[in-house]
């Protein structure tokens, strides 16, 4: 399915389920499954599934679309999974393909959905079961990874931009030396790859939760210095089983009042969490936080408890139809940004080519690693959408369907587009500065060299005239 640019070859990715089978629940139409994307082997050793995140990117609804990607990450077994089946619920209920016709894979549609107008009725039904990603699994653990849900849904912003919202969930365990970098692994792969990144904490926000962004901190610093943008979008702390609410009340604003607090800068604290504290700022765009009541004693520990709606507490469900609203809502919704520009289906995936190897050590990789890393994708994303840029305006003045024209006009044509676009890959932002582009300037300007001569060359084959070096006229005036 992808080649070596990453690039769909086969029209196999835009068909809905691909490799995989579709789960339809018709009842609350639920369609699409989780999927493992990243997982760790039995060497320890983080592997990401190419081929089915290509499954899911390079459809050709989402490809060239840009992604929002919503991620929530923490300790486990901590309600995420669960949290992020409303996040489905939401998204689905809200979604005029899935309500219409539940049946949408009719080869038209490629299974993406489009988001309707607001719409309330997604947590209405009090026996629906919860399904999604998996949940609450007992004591058994699932695999240590993220997983992707197989259908992203199409969303028009506030702006009226279309953009793909992508649902990630991560699996962690802090409960061994081992497993603490797999999870911190994960956590940082999670915060690199998405543009809302949900933080979900139980009980409260403590120090040690702050200390785990400190690697992004300095990476963050060192790509602001390069692009002058924030490297990251939105941070959402999400406290579950809050229980001061005297102190602060439950939702955005005490979160708020919470997080203020909590990042108050004191001139006696060590200077480490003072430094955390003035970075925290500095790296993502938004940063929030909401408190969560507890959700009741049956979706804390009832064995038998399946999800649905009427167990809940009502101050629970409250604050759920609140939350959900207003992190994934048409208007709030942030596309993934890199380098200060938005990430399309394709590149994503590339990035997240380029994340899982800056991973794949046995320490954590230094800042400056994971920026020479996101440095190269930039680069090569630039490459790519300034050749597709060449390639389409090529086709329009002489491509396969376009009359035969004077071989002299065309290599002006060539030489005033070459100058065009090597100036847009000048203007789009990389990381890494001038220098690092060099080497990646050369080999678009050789490549596109090489794409002048394949244009060239089909553009001489039309010339009927000059097949055999003498006007066909003649040729027939032989025969008459
Ligand atoms: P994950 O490992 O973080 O993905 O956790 P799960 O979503 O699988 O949920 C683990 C357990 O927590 C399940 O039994 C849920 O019913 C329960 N749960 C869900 N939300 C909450 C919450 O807000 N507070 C508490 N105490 N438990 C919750
Ligand atoms: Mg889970």
């Amino acid at each position: 399915i992808i080649n070596d640019n990453g690039s769909s070859t086969s029209s196999q990715t835009s068909s809905t389920n691909g490799d995989y089978e579709m789960i339809t629940n018709p009842m609350e139409q639920l369609i699409g499954q989780p999927i493992q994307i990243v997982k760790v082997t039995d060497e320890r050793k983080f592997e990401l599934d190419v081929d089915a995140l290509g499954s899911i990117l390079l459809r050709d609804s989402i490809r060239d679309t840009p992604v929002v990607v919503v991620s929530i990450a923490g300790d486990f077994r901590k309600g995420k999974s669960f949290m992020l089946n409303h996040f489905l619920g939401y998204l689905q209920a809200n979604s005029t393909n899935h309500n219409n016709n539940s049946n949408n894979n009719n080869g038209q549609n490629d299974g993406s959905s489009s988001l309707s107008p607001s719409n309330d009725d997604w947590l209405a039904d009090p026996t629906a079961p919860l399904k999604g990603f998996s949940w609450r699994g007992g004591c058994q653990r699932d695999t240590t990874g993220i997983l992707m849900w197989s259908e992203p849904f199409l969303v028009r912003t506030s702006d009226d931009k279309e953009v793909a919202v992508i649902l990630m969930d991560t699996q962690g365990a802090f409960d061994s030396e081992y497993t603490v970098k797999d999870s911190a692994t994960v956590f940082a792969l999670s915060t690199m790859t998405s543009s809302i990144q949900v933080f979900n904490i139980m009980h409260n926000l403590q120090e040690d939760n702050l200390q785990v962004l400190e690697i992004f901190l300095e990476y963050g610093r060192l790509a602001l210095e390069s692009v002058h943008e924030k490297p990251f979008q939105k941070l959402v702390f999400l406290i579950r089983d809050w229980s001061y609410p005297y102190e602060h009340p439950y939702g955005f604003d005490g979160g708020h009042r919470l997080l203020e607090k909590k990042l108050e800068l004191k001139e006696t604290m060590p200077e480490q969490l003072q430094r955390v504290r003035r970075k925290i700022r500095e790296c993502f765009k938004e940063i929030g936080c909401f408190l969560m009541p507890h959700p009741g004693a049956r979706v804390a520990t009832a064995q038998n408890f399946d999800g649905r709606l009427g167990d809940y507490d009502q101050d629970f469900a409250h604050h759920l139809r609140q939350f959900v609203p207003n992190l994934l809502a048409p208007s709030r919704i942030i596309p993934k940004e890199i380098g200060g520009r938005p990430i399309t289906g394709r590149q994503l995936l590339e990035y997240f080519k380029v994340y899982i190897n800056v991973f794949a050590g046995d320490t954590m990789p230094e800042p400056k690693t994971m920026l020479e890393a996101t440095a190269e994708a930039n680069n090569l994303n630039a490459v790519a959408v300034v050749k597709d840029m060449y390639t389409n305006e090529m086709e329009a003045i002489c491509g396969g369907n376009q009359p035969y024209i004077n071989p002299t006009t065309l290599e002006q044509r060539h030489a005033d587009l070459l100058v065009k676009c090597m100036d847009e890959f000048d203007t789009i932002p990389k990381m890494g500065g001038a220098e690092y582009s060099v080497s990646y300037r050369e080999r678009l300007e050789e490549e596109l060299g090489q794409a002048f001569e394949h244009f060239a060359i089909q553009n001489k084959s039309k010339n009927v005239f000059g097949l055999f070096g003498t006007p066909l006229i003649l040729l027939m005036a032989c025969f008459i």
